[in-house]
Order: structure tokens, then C-alpha cells, then sequence
């Protein structure tokens, strides 16, 4: 096979060392291109501004601006910091943020729980305006938040599924609707930077934070995580406001070795530039306008620290010009959890030197102090703070926070609305995922239902259906939910009458109430969590919920699980005895009516998997793996997952036939071929199909994939309708893959096509 090495054009020869001294760091600094000058936009005026601005900023003014606190050291009263039970009042202290404007200039603060519309913009108001007042040069605050589900630091807010179901929809307009409805709830309010979305690839469920990503695939997080960008930064509907986003976390945070949040990544830069890079690049060319930085360490290199991811990977390779912010005390923890740094000023100084604009400190201004006192000792240059502090000009600049800095109030019946909850519920019925419906066991059809039991821990809670990053950081405190939001139970209810659906509080009651129920539903899952408290000991489904499962099956009556939660967690031995399983993961503050519209047959479900799910805690393999990897599973003749990625059921059938190829041999001449597919409602109600196209590329010179997610996308079909789907197949964007120096190889040889059931072969064959 030959193999013909297309060397992106502007890709400059990377550098593979790791283990950078402080002197070589310096060094390759010092001879970079004139990075400012690279990074100015046509827009002179504000240019000119930036210019300006810098002109007459003494050294503390554009520290400050490089600065980030915590709103807990502006706020009249806060207990946060010890635990995940963190109270805070929205409510500006003017002592304290005096002190901090005055002494430290700084420009930025995050950070909230969920409080009224009108709170927050009393507490924007006043923190801008006392910034006005102070700041010599008018320069505005800018206020980031983790909204990354809807408004999630919003009392009223509409809160969406989290990440892992919005991949699961195979449907592009959810991520865009996400993003407007987000856009319109908060950018009132002064949440114009937005810590969200999470490129992240979730890999593996053994990370905590898995349920923030949109999955496994590259392709999925690319797409879905672009059109989020694309929305939220042009959003007409807030104007005159803007609305700045975040690529989180560069780079490899998603696959710690152990699984523990903040752990070490290892992993070759061939898969780096084959999956981790993918996403953040396309966030890039979607032009987002900040990066936040991953808090653990990549091939043996803190990435705080890491003058080649911050510096050579994302600059030069891939040209990011906005904001690299660090995650929470990244800068600190260089040198208490990650041992690279003396002190925190040494962490200062090489975490500046390896690229970081902005610290997220986040409870105290040392780092200015620090910063101060390496620019006066000459080890940091001001030009490498006026570079900083351009980028975070020009941020402020591009959202319009000059000439537009203060909130307003007069738009907030948009906040909750009824189109805006509609979005949500849509977003909500189309991520749940049937996985199992033996005999077709659902729908229970109201008519025919006469009594549904109902158990299990999160069977009658509100906060597991949001999970973490709801109302708070974390919380299972159900007082705080919506009056009006619906449990499993109480949305079943509502679906079905309230005296046919009956709640067992334990084994018992459900060992009494079994004998005249039609069905046993088991709702099981998990509290919310947030971070580390995701880093768990075990991914199967705890003992005393599986107990109350084989409790259930041992009745003899239909059981269908449905589990809620962050990640899938392992149910292969109770699986065979259950009729049907739904895997509705967190679908947000409408979830439970859509679960209990799936059960009654008024939604067809139409979710996909966006991960496979395992089989068993230690089958951890993404579809995307290679051949290599599962040799001993397929020996042992186990699945590696009990469903795997792409996969769901619906109440009805759609058959998949006559797929075509334009041509069967790609050359030099023909630059695509077409695929296309037939694909027909062959069941009784319409419904939605999502087609997704794999790829497998048969002989490669670096093992491929086993099959990897190309396209998707998703139609509705009336009962006995068909539709023809496409896909255009373009050498270079689809059957090229980077090697570890990111130079793209194009092979000739034999492509395997993958869509439904069928498959075709094509070849590239290019002299
Ligand atoms: C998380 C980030 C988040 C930040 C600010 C960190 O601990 O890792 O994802 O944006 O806190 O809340």
C-alpha cells in the first residue's frame, strides 16, 4: 500500500520534546513570531482601542486584567470552599470589591448558583458600576459562568438535558436551540462568557465528568460542539449584548488513566491528533473565543505548564487567537498537587510562559503579586503581558462590553418561557435512548394500563434528573427545584392518571403492591455530582438497586428499568430479566415527562447511544477502538458492550436498503463519491430515524479504527414512507488520518461504508 503524506499547509514542524526548562521555555519565547501582531483583526477601531489602551495601563492595571476571582470575595456573604454544600449570597459587598478594584484592577469574576433573574442584575449592575467608577480607563468587568445545560445558574431558567443525551439526539438543531435559549436567558444579566461547551471526548465512563461531553466520538463533539459555538457567539436575539464561549478542557482531560478526575493522561500524539485534537480545532475554526485549560497532566507535562500544548499546539498549529483562561487554582496546583512548580510564584511564572492569559486564581489576588514581581525582576517580559492583555481587550472589545456594560431588566418573561420549556422537552424526548423492549412491552397504553408500579431511589427526586451543574455546583437539596417540575413518578401520573400509577417506597411495598400491576417500572441512577465527587469506586449499578431489581423480575411481571444518571453503569446480569430498559441519562428539568411519554406511546423515542455502553467494568472500549484492542473479547466470545454506540430502538421499524455508491473506486479525478441509502418506516407510526455512516478503513500503515462515526443525520417518517439519506465521501476530509507529527496520510486501498445493517466496499486508488 502506498502511502501518500499530505503535509497540512501552515503546519509547522512540531516539536516532540516534553520536559521543558525554565531557560528553554525563555528561550523559544523570546524567538516566537511577533504573535501580537499576527493576532490583529481587520477591525481597526478596535485595534486602535487595544493600542490605546495599553499605551496608558501601568503594570497593576493590565495584571488585573489577567486576573480572575471567585464572586465569593466580592459578595456580602459566602461559605464556599470547604465541601460541596456551597452557600453564597448574591449580593454585592462594596468594601470588598473596592478594595479589590482599587489595590488589584481586577478585570474578571465567575462563578454562581441559581437565584432570580432580578438578583443577578442587581449584583451585575452594582459590581459594573462600582468597576466604572474605579477604573481609570472605563475598562468593564467580564462575568463567566458555567452555564452548560441551559441557565443552569438561573432561578426560573430552562434547564436542558446535560451533554451526554444532547449527542444521543443525532440531531443538530438541539445544540443550537441549547445555545439560543441559554442566550436569551442570561446575556440580560451580564453572563457574557460562558464556560461551556465541553469538547472533551467521553471515552471512558470511569470519569466523573463524563456526562458533560457529547460522547465518544470525535465527529459527534465536533459538529454538536460547533453549532453550540456558532449559536451562542451570534445570537440576534440579545442584542446589544454577546456572548463570548469556552473550549474546555484542552487538552486529554477526559481520559485520565484511572479514571479520576484531574488524573494524568497518557497517550501517543498520534491519538491525540486523531481524537483529542479534532474537537478543540473545530471550536477554533468555529471562532470561539476562549480556551480554558485542562487541570491534570498529559504525558508526564502539567498542562498549566506545558509551553507545547498552550504555546506550539494551540497557537501555532492551531491558530487560536482569543483567551486562554486556567481552570479552578490551575496555577496554584502546579506546584501543590502537580509538584512542578517551588512556589506558587514559580507556578506564576511558568505558567505565564507556557501560554495562560487570564488565572482563574480563584479566592485571592497572590497571583498579581507574583506576576508584578516577575515582570520587575525581569523574568517575564511586558511583552508578553501586553499579549495577554490584548487578547483580553479585544474580548471585551468584540462582546461590545464597552460600549454596552451594564445589565438590563426589561426582557425577563423571556427567561422559563413556555416555547423556551418546549425546546427543552423536544431536546428531552429525542435523548432518551430505548435500549430494550422485549415483546414490544412499551408503550403501556393508557387505554389497556390499569395499575403501573413504580420504585426506586430516584423514582419520586427532582435533583438526579439535572445532576450536577444544576441550581449549584452540586446539590441534592430537592427544596430548591421548580415547584412545578415533575418526578418520574408524578410526570406518570400526570400520564397516565394519578390512581393508576402507585409508588413502593421498598421491597416490600413492592413485593405487595406487585400482584395487580400490569408492569413494574424501576427507576434507578444516581444523586447528582459534580468534579471529583464523580470519581467513583465502581461504575456497575450499586448492590441494593440491583437487589430491587431482581426483587421486581422475581414477581414475574414485565419489569422496565429505566436508569437515570451521568454514565452507564453496569447492568449486564439484571439486564436479560428486564423487558425493557431505558437509558435516559440526565435529561434536565423536562425529563420526566419525556420519560413518561415514552412509556405511555405518546413519543416515539428516537436517541441513539453516544457511547457503548458496557458490558461489563472491564470492557471499557469506545466503537471508534482498534482491531488489537478487543483480540481476548472476541476470543471469549463476550460483547465488549451490552449496546453499542449508534444504537436505540423505536416503536416503530425502519428498513434499510438499495445503498449505493456513485463510484466504486475513488481516484485522483473523481474527489468524492456519493452513498446513499434508502431507508423506509416499515411500522405502524411515524417516527424519527437517525442514519449514521461509519467508516472503516481496511489496511492502514497506524492500526484504524474499527469503525468510526462519519455523518448522521435524522428525518421524520410516516408509517410506509421512505427517504433517501446521503452522504458524500471526500478522500481527503473522510479517509485521511493524522500520524503522530499531524501530517494527514491518505492511503490507497479498501474503504468498508457502514450505515444500518448494510455495508459497501469502495477503493482509493490515486496515480
Ligand atoms: C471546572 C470548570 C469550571 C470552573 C469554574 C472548575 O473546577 O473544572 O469546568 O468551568 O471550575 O466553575
Amino acid at each position: 500500500m502506498m502511502s501518500i503524506r499530505i503535509i497540512l499547509a501552515g503546519c509547522l514542524l512540531f516539536i516532540l520534546s516534553t520536559g521543558w526548562s525554565q531557560e528553554k521555555v525563555v528561550a523559544s519565547i523570546n524567538t516566537l513570531p511577533n504573535l501580537r501582531k499576527v493576532e490583529r483583526t481587520n477591525n481597526l477601531v478596535v485595534e486602535k482601542k487595544i493600542d490605546a489602551l495599553l499605551a496608558q495601563m501601568t503594570i497593576e492595571e493590565k495584571i488585573g486584567q489577567m486576573t480572575q476571582l471567585n464572586n465569593s470575595v466580592i459578595v456580602t456573604n459566602a461559605d464556599w470552599g470547604a465541601g460541596s454544600d456551597l452557600k453564597i449570597e448574591i449580593k454585592i459587598d462594596t468594601a470588598k470589591l473596592g478594595k479589590i478594584l482599587r489595590e488589584y484592577h481586577v478585570g474578571s469574576f465567575l462563578n454562581g448558583i441559581a437565584v432570580p433573574a432580578k438578583t443577578w442584575y442587581t449584583f451585575y449592575k452594582e459590581l459594573q458600576e462600582h468597576n466604572l467608577k474605579i477604573s481609570r480607563l472605563k475598562i468593564p468587568v467580564i462575568y463567566g459562568v458555567d452555564h452548560m445545560h441551559g441557565p443552569n445558574y438561573l432561578e426560573g431558567g430552562t434547564i436542558f438535558p446535560h451533554a451526554i443525551n444532547t449527542a444521543a439526539t443525532y440531531n443538530n438543531q438541539i445544540p443550537a436551540d441549547i445555545a439560543h435559549v441559554t442566550a436569551i436567558e442570561t446575556a440580560d444579566i451580564g453572563h457574557q462568557w460562558l464556560f461551556a461547551p465541553v469538547f472533551d471526548l467521553g471515552r471512558t465512563p470511569l470519569w466523573g465528568r463524563f456526562y458533560e461531553s457529547l460522547g465518544e466520538s470525535p465527529y459527534v463533539s465536533s459538529t454538536m460542539g460547533s453549532i453550540f459555538v456558532k449559536a451562542i457567539q451570534s445570537d440576534p436575539d440579545i442584542a446589544p449584548y454577546k456572548i463570548g464561549a469556552t473550549a474546555k478542557h484542552f487538552l486529554g482531560y477526559s481520559d485520565p488513566k484511572n479514571g479520576w478526575d484531574r488524573g494524568p493522561s497518557d497517550f501517543s500524539d498520534q491519538t491525540m491528533y486523531e481524537f483529542y485534537v479534532p474537537p478543540f480545532q473545530a471550536a477554533v475554526d468555529a471562532g470561539i473565543k476562549t480556551f480554558m485549560i485542562n487541570s491534570g497532566d498529559v504525558n508526564g507535562e502539567a498542562v498549566h505548564a506545558s509551553y507545547r500544548i498552550l504555546t506550539e499546539l494551540l497557537r501555532t498549529e492551531m491558530k487560536f487567537k482569543g483567551v486562554v483562561v486556567t481552570d479552578w487554582e490551575d496555577i496554584i496546583r502546579l506546584y501543590r498537587n502537580h509538584k512542578v512548580a517551588a512556589d506558587e510564584k514559580d507556578a506564576t511564572f511558568r505558567a505565564i510562559q507556557s501560554g495562560i492569559d487570564m488565572a482563574m486564581t480563584p479566592y485571592n489576588t497572590d497571583f498579581c503579586n507574583h506576576l508584578k514581581a516577575l515582570v520587575k525582576e525581569n523574568k517575564i517580559s511586558m511583552e508578553r503581558i501586553d499579549l495577554s492583555v490584548s487578547r483580553i481587550l479585544r474580548l471585551k472589545l468584540e462582546l461590545g462590553l464597552f460600549e454596552n456594560p451594564l445589565p438590563r431588566n426589561d426582557r425577563f418573561s423571556r427567561i422559563g418561557s413556555p416555547e423556551n420549556k418546549a425546546k427543552a422537552l423536544g431536546a428531552a424526548r429525542e435523548s432518551i435512548v430505548l435500549m430494550r423492549n422485549e415483546k414490544n412491552t412499551l408503550p403501556l397504553l393508557p387505554g389497556k394500563t390499569k395499575k403501573i408500579l413504580i420504585a426506586g431511589p430516584v423514582a419520586n427526586l427532582k435533583a438526579p434528573l439535572g445532576g450536577g451543574w444544576t441550581l449549584r455546583w452540586m446539590t441534592s437539596d430537592e427544596s430548591i427545584y421548580p415547584k412545578d417540575m415533575l418526578t418520574v413518578f408524578s410526570a406518570l401520573q400526570k400520564e397516565f392518571t394519578p390512581e393508576k400509577v402507585i409508588l413502593a417506597e421498598n421491597v416490600d411495598e413492592l413485593k405487595a403492591q406487585a400482584g395487580s400491576a400490569d408492569a413494574i417500572i424501576i427507576a434507578v441512577g444516581e444523586v447528582p455530582y459534580a468534579e471529583g465527587y464523580g470519581s467513583i469506586i465502581d461504575i456497575s449499578l450499586p448492590d441494593d438497586q440491583v437487589e430491587l431489581v431482581k426483587a421486581a423480575q422475581a414477581t414475574g411481571k414485565p419489569v422496565i428499568l429505566i436508569m437515570i444518571s451521568g454514565r452507564p453503569r453496569v447492568i449486564t446480569k439484571i439486564y436479560p430479566g428486564c423487558s425493557a430498559v431505558l437509558f435516559a441519562g440526565l435529561p434536565g428539568f423536562e425529563g420526566a415527562q419525556a420519560i413518561a411519554e415514552i412509556v405511555s406511546g405518546k413519543t416515539n423515542p428516537s436517541a441513539k447511544l453516544s457511547f457503548n455502553f458496557p458490558y461489563g467494568v472491564n470492557r471499557l472500549v469506545p466503537h471508534n477502538h482498534k482491531s488489537s484492542e478487543v483480540l481476548l473479547a472476541h476470543e471469549i466470545e463476550n460483547p465488549i458492550s451490552l449496546m453499542p454506540f449508534g444504537t436505540g430502538l423505536s416503536f416503530t421499524t425502519f428498513e434499510y436498503s438499495n445503498l449505493k455508491l456513485s463510484d466504486s473506486v475513488l481516484t485522483s479525478n473523481t474527489a468524492e463519491i456519493t452513498a446513499s441509502v434508502t431507508v423506509k418506516n416499515t411500522g405502524s407510526r411515524e417516527g424519527k430515524e437517525a442514519v449514521l455512516w461509519f467508516l472503516f478503513d481496511e489496511v492502514g500503515s497506524i492500526s484504524r479504527p474499527v469503525r468510526d462515526l462519519k455523518y448522521y443525520d435524522k428525518k421524520l417518517l410516516k408509517p410506509g414512507e421512505s427517504s433517501q439519506f446521503t452522504f458524500v465521501i471526500n478522500a481527503e476530509k473522510q479517509l485521511s488520518f493524522p500520524n503522530g507529527k499531524n501530517e494527514k496520510l491518505l492511503e490507497d486501498g479498501y474503504f468498508t461504508l457502514m450505515v444500518g445493517n448494510l455495508k459497501a466496499r469502495f477503493k482509493l486508488k490515486r496515480e
